[in-house]
């Protein structure tokens, strides 16, 4: 086999291989439609799928209204699940042209809309119908130890959303590695945080969360979200990595 010959071969098994990573990605895609949330491992060739709405459109009714919740996960989550898909599929075509002229405008809408898509994910999960009360177990425990009171967690995660500066989120985040919850402001979907933190509450404070009900009363926004915490799911997520 000359030099020309085996470098034929060599592409012709590449993309053999690829077809078959392909074929297996696919035929795992099947039994990942039946739970993305919590099958979405965003593994090789593997497409983010929009998670469905753990709850019916309008189950948060009074303080969430039904068209907002439509438009919000239907329409901008949907576009930050395809904006990172579109983002991974690009930069894998730039590690196979070698072309990374656009890397700069790929890796940001890869950080943005996978933010997005993750951030959204969690959020939905942290709202129930007929929730909100107070957290118990060790997270109750954690709180009083790293906020001094529910109380005082409850002003500053409040006064924190009210004032994020343009679009974005706050979230209560668990840092493994000093063992401590922060509240930390998210500008965008991914500015501001201290990396490794795992957030385990979070609002979006972006306008498309709240401006068809509240109109300018970010507020108000956050006021409701308390009638609508999922404590449970913000505990368990709490007892998985602590
Ligand atoms: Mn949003």
């Amino acid at each position: 086999m000359n030099r020309r010959e085996f470098l034929q071969y060599a592409a012709a098994a590449a993309l053999a291989l690829s077809a078959a990573t392909n074929a297996i990605a696919q035929s795992g895609n099947a039994e990942t439609r039946q739970n993305p949330i919590d099958k979405d491992n965003g593994g090789t060739n593997m497409k983010h799928e929009l998670p469905a709405l753990p709850y019916a459109y309008n189950a948060l009714e009074p303080h969430y209204d039904e068209q907002t919740v439509r438009l919000h996960h239907d329409k901008h989550h949907a576009a930050y699940v395809a904006g990172q898909n579109k983002a991974e599929e690009m930069l894998e075509e730039a590690r196979k042209s070698g072309d990374f002229a656009l890397i700069q405008h790929w890796e940001k809408q890869l950080a943005f809309h996978g933010a997005g898509n993750y951030m959204h994910t969690l959020f939905w999960q942290n709202m129930a119908p007929n929730a909100g009360g107070v957290p118990s177990g060790a997270l109750a425990k954690q709180i009083e130890a790293d906020f001094g009171s529910f109380e005082s967690f409850k002003k500053q995660f409040s006064a924190a959303a009210v004032a994020v500066e343009g679009s974005g989120w706050v979230t209560l985040a668990w840092k493994p590695e000093w063992k401590k919850l922060y509240i930390l402001q998210v500008e965008n979907h991914q500015k501001l945080v201290i990396p490794g933190v795992l957030p385990l509450l979070v609002l979006d404070v972006w306008e498309h969360a709240y401006y068809l009900k509240y109109q300018n009363r970010r507020a108000d926004w956050v006021d409701a979200l308390w009638n609508l915490t999922n404590w449970p799911d913000v505990e368990k997520r709490f007892d998985g990595v602590k």
